[in-house]
């Protein structure tokens, strides 16, 4: 098993932005191609986020502006270019939790173009956590964008799950995108989303749509997304025990976030998890050899492939 690495961003209360791009173990290294074109993306990534915080706009918002366009980004498995399914499909997971409390998810929908739109949808105009393959009326009335499923399915992908297919590495199935977010007013909030695991079998829902799991927030304490190994991250409900250490065992967030990694790897699980305190540095945090992550604060950009 790979050592946890641990890089921390920002200060004080001041705004601040991480995201990933997925954790997971490269066999081979990314091209230089395919590592400029991650590091170009994940630079669009933060200015869009950036750009919600600099002006004011809240730790949400700028969590959904950062997550919209990873899922957009065909780099990353997530929304456009999302990991298939066994049956060559993509059933695409996400969730929103802001740090007052409220949150939203989905889990399996096969037609939102940015699933992380319909998580803000079932937060701020459900009475639920929760849905698991909303209905098209649904859809409708949450006003969130559709398109055809095809529209997630890249050449990229298709060649992974065939490659998989033939001969199965469980180092190759891992990704997720997420981001963590700590605005001007103080409040923090956390978005994750995924197309789950190369090859997974049809119904299969990891972690990144469970709040508790996948992504945590709260005013108080952290703000967090994961990913990884989701059978693991589930167990281990790893972004709420990251909040439950610092809220009552009095950790800070960096130690925190290692125990939780630590436990993991005990389970055989690995991944990442990136953090947003409400006050202090951020982190992002990994176990797993490699993984794709970015900060922007009032200090300045970093981007990591
Ligand atoms: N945690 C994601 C899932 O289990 C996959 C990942 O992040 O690698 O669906």
């Amino acid at each position: 098993m790979p050592e946890t690495v641990l890089r921390s961003f920002g200060q004080g209360t001041e705004p601040l932005l991480i995201v990933h791009g997925g954790a997971g173990h490269r066999s081979t290294p990314l091209t230089e191609d395919g590592a400029a074109s991650a590091h170009a993306a994940l630079e669009k990534v933060l200015a869009a986020g950036w750009a919600v915080l600099a002006e004011g706009g809240s730790a949400g918002d700028a969590v959904i502006a950062a997550v919209r366009e990873l899922e957009d980004a065909p780099d990353f498995n997530a929304g456009h270019g999302a990991a298939l399914t066994s049956a060559g499909a993509a059933e695409l997971d996400a969730s929103l939790m802001t740090g007052d409390g409220a949150s939203g998810a989905v889990a399996g929908v096969t037609t939102v173009r940015n699933p992380i739109t319909a998580a803000r949808a079932v937060m701020d105009r459900s009475e639920h956590v929760l849905f698991a393959a909303p209905t098209g009326a649904q859809l409708v009335e949450w006003g969130v964008e559709t398109v055809d499923p095809d529209y997630f399915v890249t050449d990229k992908r298709r060649s992974e799950l065939a490659a998989f297919q033939d001969r199965p590495d469980p180092a190759f199935q891992h990704g997720t995108v997420g981001a963590v977010a700590r605005d001007s007013a103080g409040h923090v909030a956390a978005g994750t989303s995924t197309g789950g695991i190369v090859n997974q079998q049809p119904g299969r829902i990891g972690d990144t749509p469970l709040v508790g799991a996948g992504t945590f927030a709260d005013d108080g304490t952290v703000a967090v997304s994961c990913t990884g190994t989701g059978e693991v991250f589930i167990t281990e409900v790893a972004a709420h025990s990251v909040h439950a250490r610092v809220a009552l065992a009095g950790m800070d967030a960096d130690e925190a976030t290692v125990e939780v990694l630590d436990r993991i790897a005990a389970r055989e699980g690995m991944g990442g998890i990136i953090v947003v305190p409400a006050e202090g540095a951020g982190l992002a945090a990994y176990n797993s050899g490699d993984m794709f992550y970015a900060s922007a604060s009032s200090a300045g950009s970093h981007t990591h492939v």
